[in-house]
Formats: structure tokens, sequence, C-alpha cells
């Protein structure tokens, strides 16, 4: 028997890292598991890879998952649970584990081991587990873990770190032998080095599907130290986010850069109508250059999806 194990479509650097890190939790128990990657690695997550001399996990198409599994596999879902989110054909494997941190939109055919509640990242789970079975968390492991939690936290600073958190990523850093804010600095710039991307793949590195009421969503979140030099490119990213949004067949895309530094957020102003409605739903009326502000807004999870739900649920 055999667990196949991955995180969401578009990784980022928790749905890789909790996917290596459980797949670690179980080889240490000497039960077979593979973890795999959804799609590319972003720019943050390949500093990570490189810098811990890790290998990248192999590709699972999330389209034709029959490619690469057998239907009725043992499949484990790290840091994320909605099917929207995941493999296709998700009903056609047997779903074993789900370890996450997001709302729960989950729904399982047999009973399934499922370990989610609000802590700031998939990986302060998977260290408790480690620590509940008495496991020992390698050098490595521990600096991949510590990045995860630097990357879904922002250091620490985003409103959804917690004290959990906070000694988890002391306890890995201790472990790694590492200063967490130096590695920090160095995934922050290597997240934030944009300028051989194209308007596309920037608005495509950090992207996530969500279903409000009976409208599809796409949400893409662009974190940088430096937003100027993603105002720079705002028309590019407008014809680029009206193309995806056809493409895809979305009835809204909303398309945020987050400055990591002054921890506000900015919302793209590419479509009247997208623009009307976030103003309702946040209820905003400043604007800096084509952006809606949403100020102390740095998080999708907690700080986006539920407003765009509470106003789905009153309108
Ligand atoms: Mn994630
Ligand atoms: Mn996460």
């Amino acid at each position: 028997m055999t667990y196949h194990i991955f995180g969401h479509q578009v990784p980022d650097t928790d749905a890789i890292v909790s996917a290596l890190a459980l797949q670690a939790f179980f080889t240490a128990q000497n039960i077979d598991a593979i973890a795999y990657r959804l799609g590319n690695i972003n720019n943050e997550t390949a500093f990570l890879l490189q810098y811990t001399n890790c290998p990248n996990p192999p590709y699972l198409d999330p389209k034709n998952p029959f490619d690469t599994l057998t239907k009725g596999a043992n499949i484990c879902l790290t840091d994320h649970n909605e099917a929207i989110q995941s493999i296709h054909h998700l009903d056609d494997f047997r779903l074993c584990y789900v370890i996450d941190h997001h709302k729960i939109n989950l729904n399982t055919a047999t009973p399934a081991y499922v370990r989610i509640y609000p802590v700031g990242c998939t990986c302060t789970i998977l260290l408790e587990m480690f620590d509940e079975k008495e496991l020992t968390i390698n050098p490595q492991l521990a600096t991949l873990m510590a990045g995860a939690i630097i990357s879904d936290t922002l250091n620490l600073t985003s409103p959804i770190t917690t004290l959990s958190d906070r000694q988890a990523l002391a306890r890995l850093a201790q472990i790694a032998k590492i200063d967490a804010d130096d590695l920090a600095n160095k995934m922050f710039d290597a997240k934030s080095d944009v300028s051989h991307l194209s308007a596309t793949e920037i608005i495509l590195a950090d992207y996530k599907n969500f279903l409000f009421g009976k409208d599809v969503w796409g949400i893409s979140v662009i974190e940088t130290t430096n937003p100027d030099s993603i105002f720079a490119r705002s028309d590019e990213l407008g014809l680029a986010a009206t193309r995806i949004k056809a493409q895809k067949q979305l009835d809204y895309l909303l398309v945020v850069v987050v400055d990591i530094i002054k921890q506000d957020s900015f919302v793209l102003m590419y479509e009247p109508s997208l623009t009307q409605l976030v103003q309702k739903a946040f209820d905003i009326h400043t604007s800096h250059n084509n952006y809606l502000i949403l100020q102390g807004v740095v998080s999708r999870k907690s700080q986006i999806v539920p407003v765009i739900e509470r106003y789905y649920q009153s309108n």
C-alpha cells in the first residue's frame, strides 16, 4: 500500500513542503508514500528547494490524474480540501488523509483522517504530528518546513499567525540551525523578482479558484516587497487578467497585490463590474492609480475570501 500525497493546484511553498513533510512522516514509520506537485514550482519555492538541496517532487497532472495514479489509489491532500483546487476525478480515489488549515468544503465517500484547524500553515500541524509520534525531523526537512511557515505567515506578520506557528518556526529554526529572518529575506527576494515573468505568469503564480454562490471566481495574489515593480505593469496585467478570465470561463478574476513590507493590499481595477462589487463587498472608496486599497489586508484566506462569501450570502 502506498499513499499518494499532494497539495493544491498552482502550488505555493506550503503546498509543496506539506506534501514532502507528510511523505517523510509516513516513511519514518516504514509506510510507503510519494509526494507530488500539481503544477509548476514558483520562484520562492524553487529557491527554497535549491537552498536545501531538495529535488522537485514529481508532477501529477491534476487534469489527468490517471496518467500517474490507478483508480482507487490511496490519496492524501495537504494544504487544501476543496475539490475545485485538487485533482479532477477526486471521487475515483480513496481519500485517506486531509491535513489543512483552510475553510472546509469537503465530502468523503469513506471515513478519512481529517486534521484541519486554523493555524497559519499546514506545516505547523505536521510538526505536531511528528511530535505526537516522537519522530525526528532532519535539518533539511526542518528548513523546508520553516520556509513554509515563513511563506504562509509572511514571516509571522500575517493576521492568520498563531502562537503555534511562532513556536513551530522557532523550533524548526533551532533544529535546522538557521536564522528565520535571514531565510525570510532570501525567500521574499526570490518571490519579488518577477522581471522575467510575463503578466500572465505573474497572475497565475499564486492563483486559486473559489465558488461563491453560483459564481466561479479566480483569486490571484501577488505578494511582493516591491509593489512599484508590479504597479508599473498594470496595463499589461489588466489585459492578461481579461484573457485569463475568458480562458478559464470565470465570472470574476480578482488580482490582488500584497505589499509584504507595509502590509496593505491593492486590487487591480480592470473591469468596472468587478471594481463595483469589490467596493461594495469591502466598503472601500480609496484608490491608488489603478488599484483599490485594502488597508491592512494581507491574507486571501482570512481577509478576502470570507468578505466575498459574506457579500454573496447577503445579496
Ligand atoms: Mn497554499
Ligand atoms: Mn498553507
